[in-house]
């Protein structure tokens, strides 16, 4: 059996039910071999149901993300901003037992190829789990064991290029390469160098474009390649907005922030 080579990636989806559908018509022509979630299926948005039955049936994989863990660990709501909790709580009412369970299996990491390891937030846990630029990330190659590090998180497609080897010690920044992905551009993966590559969001992007975000992590070509997929906008902002969750959380997405 040919091993697989072609995943699609995706994150961030939190119950945004137009947006992954959206994206999974277009993965659908993409010809890949698989699909890999980063986690965060749920909060904020109005169909966290229904986008953990499709992210189950459709994915061979997914990572456990922070708001996933909120809903399933009251605790852990305390770390989150007004608008945020509310959905959290909100999530957690409205989930069933099953649903509930799904989020419960999901783990913190996990390895979909032997040169690809897959976190939601970053390899290094802690304070700076947010890798934005070339200083965080610098910190978090420190946990990269694979050639490939796939994270989401901060609803930000990015792709940052290290050294293969950091002998334990911590990078500096000026040693990690910071790629902005653009729409359909493929950013080349040299297998001498490591990376870790941030697909966007699915369903909350949050880089002034509003359009659904996911990647194509092509291992045999050695390409990283974001995709941009509009979708009902409208529809998910009445969603929300009928679900009673907060006003600024169906606003924000008409402008993707
Ligand atoms: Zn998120």
């Amino acid at each position: 059996m040919p091993t697989m080579s072609r995943f699609a990636v995706i994150s961030d989806i939190h119950g945004n039910l137009h947006a992954l559908q959206a994206v999974l018509a277009r993965i659908n022509q993409l010809d890949v071999d698989d699909i890999i979630c980063l986690g965060d299926i749920v909060g904020y948005g109005p169909l966290p149901d229904r986008c953990i039955d499709l992210v189950m049936r459709c994915c061979c994989l997914t990572v456990r993300g922070n708001h996933d863990d909120a809903v399933i660990n009251p605790k852990r709501e305390l770390e989150f901003n007004g608008a945020a909790r509310q959905a959290v709580i909100w999530t957690r009412r409205v989930l069933g037992p099953l649903h509930m369970d799904a989020l419960c299996r999901l783990k913190a990491i996990d390895y979909p190829h032997e040169s690809v390891m897959c976190v939601h937030d970053s390899p290094v846990p802690g304070p700076t789990d947010y890798i934005y630029d070339a200083r965080i990330a610098a910190h978090a190659f420190m946990g990269v064991e694979r050639p490939i590090c796939l994270v989401g998180h901060t609803h930000v497609p990015m792709v940052f290029e290290g050294p293969a080897a950091t002998g334990g010690s911590s990078l500096t920044s000026r040693e990690v390469v910071a790629y902005m992905p653009r729409d359909g551009v493929s950013i080349p993966l040299d297998h001498q160098r490591r990376y870790i590559c941030n697909p966007g969001s699915v369903g909350q992007p949050r880089d002034a474009d509003p359009r659904a975000s996911f990647a194509v992590l092509d291992l045999a070509h050695g390409t990283f390649t974001v995709h941009r997929e509009d979708y009902d906008i409208v529809a998910a902002q009445l969603a929300t907005e009928k679900a009673g969750l907060p006003t600024i959380l169906a606003q924000r997405l008409a402008i993707g922030a």
